[in-house]
């Protein structure tokens, strides 16, 4: 059992905040996600834990204990870097031997630890070849073997998939999320692509500007984003953002982007009743799309059409702007037609707009 603890996590360089105090809890056993944009300081705070950077606040805890003051190389941590070095003059064996070797075991105890690890990672035909006769994939399990062999209590990794190409990215994907699942050794995992961390995360920890925004699974933050900033960082295509005012008429309470005006359901009218400038978010999954006038809808205007074979994303204008659709099928449609739009009430989201911060 091993948790790690970021504490009210701060550090600069110069004048650049990099972390912002920034404080979660990974359980035992957890794949936890550290996401953001570039800059956002998820490689910083990786490192803070791994004792590769000084914090200038804050506390680092494994398993309860605080070890800021504890040498990386006495933390049992392991990290996997995009840059994965195996030493091409030595075959897989060597290369997953060597830090073994380094610690001084003995040679029994070594073979049996490559040959577990070599098996786990389904590498074990690949032993006596050199890392140049390897496949990227087969490298990268080369890689993980290696910090795996020394059975560390956690798992640092810094978007180790990077480096391959998009094929083998989403097929490295379920294999390491598989592994990990397997070994039930604590990983936090740093990445910027939203996909990788919404398809493989236990968790999800989403940063910006140094500063947490929010913490939560997968489902979580796709349907209850705290802020507008995750509202549109998590989900392909991005969520749909309409600046507009609450207002009431005759005891109803409507949402005016100047466009369009939807009533509000009741459940949510209680909340926004003291709100006045607010920005509506829709996902392009939660607009139904007609080709045909339909009472009640909002009326559009094709902008361009992206047809993915089994759907189509559909841009969209409304005025002068341009928001975009998930159409369930393949389908063609010119530049210019009308078609005609219906928001799925039960899953919009409303934000405050001096904020951002989520209202429902
Ligand atoms: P990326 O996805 O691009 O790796 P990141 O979210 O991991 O980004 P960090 O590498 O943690 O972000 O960087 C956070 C901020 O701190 C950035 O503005 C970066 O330029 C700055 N920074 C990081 N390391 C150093 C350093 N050694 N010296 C100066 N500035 C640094």
């Amino acid at each position: 059992m091993v948790e790690v603890e970021v504490r009210n996590l701060a550090k600069r360089f110069g004048k650049v905040v990099a972390v912002d105090n920034v404080s979660f809890r990974v359980k035992s056993g957890e794949f936890f996600f550290l996401l953001g944009p570039s800059g956002s300081g998820k490689t910083t705070v990786l490192r803070c834990i791994a004792g590769l950077e000084d914090p200038d606040k804050g506390d680092i805890l494994i398993d309860g204990v605080r070890v800021n003051d504890v040498h990386p190389s006495k933390r049992d941590i392991a990290m996997v870097f995009q840059n994965y070095a195996l030493y091409p003059h030595m075959t897989v064996y060597e290369n997953l031997a060597f830090p073994l070797k380094m610690r001084g075991l003995p040679r029994g105890e070594i073979e049996k630890r490559v040959r577990e690890v070599a098996e786990l990672l389904r590498i074990s035909e690949l032993l006596n070849r050199k890392p140049a006769q390897l496949s990227g994939g087969q490298q990268q399990r080369v890689a993980l073997g290696r910090a795996l062999v020394r059975r560390p209590k956690v798992f640092l990794m810094d978007e180790p998939l990077s480096n391959l190409d998009a094929k083998l990215r989403v097929y490295m994907r379920a294999e390491l999320k598989k592994m990990q699942k397997d070994l039930g050794i604590t990983t936090i995992y740093v990445t910027h692509d939203q996909v990788e961390a919404m398809t493989m995360a236990d968790r999800i920890a989403l940063l910006n500007k140094g500063v947490l925004q929010q913490v939560g699974t997968p489902s979580e933050v796709y349907h209850r984003p705290a802020n507008m900033f995750v509202a549109g960082f998590i989900g392909s295509p991005a969520m749909n953002f309409f600046e507009a005012s609450v207002v009431e008429e005759e005891g109803r309470l409507y949402i005016d982007t100047g466009d369009f005006k939807l009533e509000l359901p009741s459940n949510i009218a209680g909340l926004l009743r003291s709100e006045s400038e607010v920005v509506l978010g829709v996902r392009p999954e939660h607009i139904r799309v007609y080709m045909e006038k339909k009472p009640g809808a909002i009326p559009a205007r094709v902008f361009v059409v992206e047809p993915l074979g089994f759907e189509t994303i559909i841009d969209f204008r409304v005025d002068d702007r341009v928001y975009k659709a998930r159409y369930p099928k393949e389908i063609y449609v010119e530049p210019g037609t009308p078609i005609y739009l219906e928001f799925d009430m039960e899953n919009i989201h409303i934000f405050r707009k001096k904020d951002g911060k989520v209202i429902v």
